[in-house]
């Protein structure tokens, strides 16, 4: 008599709480305040306190805005390299910091106190600097929590704190040691509307229009006493500028002394230019035929002189290697004050350094004509006088690329103005850093030759701001003669009240309870000084900011590495190198990462103008954190990061396909006790030591990607993993024995211990990319000795050499060559009508005998590996592996789907197959 029963009952479906909805902006937000609730991060510190050291020294961000998508690369790239040193072991604390003075703040402080600033003191004005950085500090603080960042949030490094401002100073006072500070009048970038001096690295190139234009001096000095062909002639010498506003400055003019120059006849004037420009010069200036009347070489008229074209002033010839032939007229028009090589020469030739801009960027009054004109409105008004009478040539527009602010974007000036500057040469401190950077490791390699280069190039460090929302310069001005005193103990004097007082202190103390009780000038004796009141360049301050290593044991000097953008080369790294060399002999880094900037599907850099923009929030609010961490282990971050959304959905998919491959073996394992009942490895089916085996594999494969930094190999192995070996083979094809064998055989649980292992493995190696999601899943894998109660207190698995099974990664690949020929002609049979389902096949491999051994071994796992009912092996004598399909006697079973004759024969279990007789007999007994 038949029985009949619920089918259903008696498999062994998949059982778990993981969803396969993600829904990850609410459950992440509950996984941080799990992991505040257990002390996560101290208890990660003290699990590897013993452990060897690995410190990543953090750039502080600036705290002046919400985190934005490469605030966001930035920090998680750093929690990967922090949390997977951690996961190898490493003592890798994380101590997060801020920039917190300088211009950005500033500005942003003025524009909002607007008229009432011009009442409040300095500290006050002040205070409001420091409460808008503070806002900001903890609005980006709770941006990185959300984002899953672990680090000392509670006590991060900020640089206005007093003992960090104690240790500027004392960085500077070893600058002050060397030798290597001076006061002097040199032109630098500057900004206008910001009002002060801009270094190398707050400068943004942008491409302006700018005027272009020929400009005639006549000459002064009798050139036909040299030579008698000018007898009588009226000779001018042709500049070429595209800054009309630094005429009125001219000094003189530059020629080199090697290169070839003529005076020219046209039209009855005679003008002067290197020869070789000549054609060119013609016909920009439209001159019908130029005659060469005489040629000679820039040295020779060194110390002759011109008439100012507009200025009733002399213009000196003087020499200059920096002279080229690509643009103008060969004869370099020359402002001391208004340029870097210009001011140079002037030096050389003994020439005021003069400079006749204020810092609103507006003509002195001393300037006829143009007193109290913007420069760059003035621009057109001398351009028009000087077409009035006939010293101008001619008048063109150009596009080039101009220095602009990188606060304010507007384009700056060169202007020469009283700095303070931290010499490259002195003490071959240049030549020191070259030599360090030889020295570090730099990821990508080429940023080594882009540091070079930076170095090599910059001009001396001008590090004096005319702001005050910064640290002070700490030098003192003689009331009587104004001689400067500022020296390296009077620095540190400085630095250990501004330890106890904060640099608020320079604006409440007098310049007395500074300095040593007694000083006096050393050069009139007077007792009376003033306070500078400029204050140092803010990347002084971070530049200083390993100043913060070496003070704790698990935190020393130097940092193992620096990890920012490639912005950097000119920033952070830079100024960080030479502080670090002045103040401790070498760099405070060994290893320098640095990765791109974020942009849009298009590859457009991301604003608010172009509409293009995408806040991190939105990303977290709507999908969760993981999936922005997720898109920066899928990209190369060496390179720019697209993001947009397209990009998003491709993550969103990939996210998914994870999710649900977690999800399937965490299902099927619920009932597993990996202790009690972990099948040995001799004992368990060859497609699982297979899988193992593979695993191990892939494992070290992504343990090697974590070693070198290289992420997106950690993700797309991973990934590739997922879905090729697991989701479309292994994870198939072992559905059978996890559904239909009895609950407890060996052959499920063998399916189960190597499922554990794959998933635990995998969780450990996905964790420090998906820190939530392998959380959620980690909190729901059983039980087993010495399970952590946070998979990040775990270790990365080490992979010994117990499953080291390498024989059988091979066979494998002969087999798996072998599925893919059955898959094939089982389609082209399915096509043709003759099957359904691929259960109801019987395969026949006719074997060419050197194969045959390899098909024995494994020949009861080819119904798994094929997804079929029976297979037959047949030898022959032929080349080559031949299959027949056939359509397979027997009748379906309503368990497990699989044909067989034994359907049909059973009293009590006619339905079923003798397999699954057996199964439902002993759940019935
Ligand atoms: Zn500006
Ligand atoms: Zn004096
Ligand atoms: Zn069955």
């Amino acid at each position: 008599m038949a029985k009949t029963i619920e089918v259903k009952d008696t498999l062994n479906l998949p059982r778990t709480s993981f969803s396969m909805k993600a829904k990850l902006y609410q459950k992440e937000p509950e996984i941080i305040e799990k992991w505040n609730r257990m002390n996560l991060y101290q208890k990660i510190l003290k699990k590897n306190e013993n452990g060897p050291s690995f410190v990543l020294h953090d750039g502080p961000p600036y705290a002046n805005g919400k985190i934005h998508l490469g605030t966001a690369l930035n920090k998680i790239l750093k929690d990967f390299v922090i949390k997977s040193k951690t996961m190898m072991g490493y003592k890798s604390p994380y101590l997060p910091g801020w920039d917190c003075h300088g211009l950005p703040i500033e500005i942003r402080v003025d524009q909002l106190l607007k008229e009432k600033k011009k009442e409040m003191s300095i500290i006050d004005v002040r205070e409001e600097c420091k409460k808008y950085a503070l806002k900001y500090v903890d609005i980006q603080r709770e941006g990185f929590i959300r984002l899953g960042i672990f680090g000392e949030w509670e006590r991060p490094y900020l640089t206005m704190n007093p003992e960090y401002e104690a240790e500027v100073m004392r960085h500077l006072a070893a600058f002050f040691a060397m030798g290597n500070v001076y006061k002097g009048k040199k032109p630098v970038h500057w900004c206008p509307d910001c009002k002060t001096a801009l270094a190398e690295a707050e400068i943004e190139y942008k491409d302006r229009k700018s005027p272009s234009i020929y400009v005639k001096f006549p000459m002064i000095s009798d050139l036909s006493q040299k030579f008698p062909v000018l007898k009588g002639e009226k000779v001018s010498v042709l500049i070429w500028t595209t800054t009309p506003w630094t005429l009125p400055a001219n000094l003189a003019i530059a020629f080199h002394p090697e290169f070839e120059y003529a005076a020219f006849e046209v039209q009855g004037e005679v003008f002067i230019t290197a020869k070789r420009l000549i054609p060119v010069i013609a016909e920009v200036l439209g001159f019908p035929k130029p005659q060469v009347l005489v040629t000679f070489l820039g040295k020779d008229v060194e110390g002759l002189k011109a008439r100012h074209s507009f200025i009733n002033r002399e213009s000196l010839f003087v020499l200059a290697d920096y002279v080229t032939l690509d643009q103008g007229t060969g004869c370099v028009h020359t402002a001391p004050g208004h340029g870097h090589d210009d001011y140079l020469t002037g030096k050389a030739y003994n020439l005021d350094i003069y400079t006749p801009v204020d810092n609103e960027g507006k003509f002195v009054s001393q300037v006829d004509k143009y007193g109290g004109m913007n420069v760059f409105e003035a621009n057109k008004v001398i351009i028009e006088d000087m077409k009035k009478d006939g010293t101008l040539l001619k008048e063109e527009e150009i596009v080039h690329s101009y220095p602009h602010c990188w606060r304010c974007k507007n384009p700056v000036i060169f202007r020469a103005t009283a700095q303070w500057f931290i010499s490259m040469d002195k003490n071959d401190l240049r030549k020191r850093a070259l030599e360090e950077i030889e020295k570090a490791r730099w990821i990508p390699p080429w940023g080594k030759e882009r540091i070079t280069n930076m170095v090599e190039a910059r001009p001396d460090w001008c590090i004096s701001r005319q702001r005050s929302w910064g640290v002070p310069i700490p030098a003192f001005y003689c009331h009587e003669c104004g001689y400067i005193l500022a020296n390296e103990e009077i620095t540190l004097r400085v630095a250990d009240v501004f330890s106890k007082e904060g640099s608020n202190s320079w604006y409440l103390k007098e310049a007395e309870e500074f300095l040593p009780s007694g000083t006096k000038c050393p050069q009139c004796g007077s007792k009376e000084f003033n306070k500078e009141n400029n204050i140092l360049d803010v990347w002084f301050e971070s530049g200083a900011s390993h100043s913060v290593l070496g003070k704790r044991e698990d935190l020393p000097w130097p940092s193992d590495v620096y990890l920012e953008g490639h912005d950097q080369y000119r920033g952070w790294f830079n100024s960080s190198l030479f502080v670090g060399i002045a103040a401790k002999k070498a760099p405070p880094y060994k290893m320098v990462i640095t990765h791109g900037f974020v942009l849009d599907e298009q590859g457009r850099g991301m604003s608010k103008s172009l509409g293009n923009f995408i806040e991190p929030e939105e990303i977290i609010s709507q999908n969760g954190a993981e999936i922005l961490r997720l898109w920066i282990a899928m990209l190369n971050y060496k390179e720019d990061a697209r993001f947009g959304k397209e990009i998003l959905q491709r993550i969103i998919e990939a996210y998914r396909k994870i999710r649900n491959t977690w999800r399937f073996m965490i299902g099927n394992i619920h009932d597993f006790s990996p202790d009690e009942e972990r099948i040995k490895k001799e004992n368990l089916t060859l497609l699982d030591r297979w899988i193992l085996e593979k695993t191990k594999k892939v494992g070290k494969k992504i343990l090697r990607a974590y070693e070198e930094y290289e992420y997106h190999i950690v993700f797309h192995t991973i990934y590739d993993f997922f879905t090729v070996e697991l989701s479309s083979f292994y994870l198939h094809v072992i559905k059978d024995r996890l559904y239909c064998s009895a609950q407890n055989s060996q052959l499920r649980k063998s399916a189960q211990t190597t499922l554990f292992f794959i998933l635990k493995n995998m969780l450990l190696l996905m964790a420090p990319i998906l820190p939530f999601t392998t959380e959620e899943v980690w909190e729901i894998t059983p039980v087993h000795k010495n399970k952590e109660e946070s998979i990040h207190l775990e270790k990365f698995p080490e992979f010994k050499e117990e499953w080291l099974e390498s024989e059988i990664l091979k066979e494998w690949n002969s087999l798996i060559i072998i599925r893919e020929k059955v898959l094939k002609e089982l389609e082209i049979v399915r096509e043709n009508k003759l099957i359904g389902d691929s259960l109801e096949a019987q395969v026949v491999l006719k074997i060419p005998s050197p194969k045959m051994e390899l098909l024995k071994k494994y020949e009861k796992e080819l119904i798994t590996l094929f997804v079929v009912s029976s297979v037959k092996i047949e030898a022959y004598e032929g080349e080559n592996l031949e299959i027949k399909i056939l359509k397979t006697p027997g009748e379906k079973c309503q368990r497990c789907w699989s044909f067989s004759s034994y359907v049909g024969k059973s009293q009590d279990f006619p339905q079923f197959c003798e397999r699954c007789e057996q199964v439902v007999r002993e759940i019935k007994t």
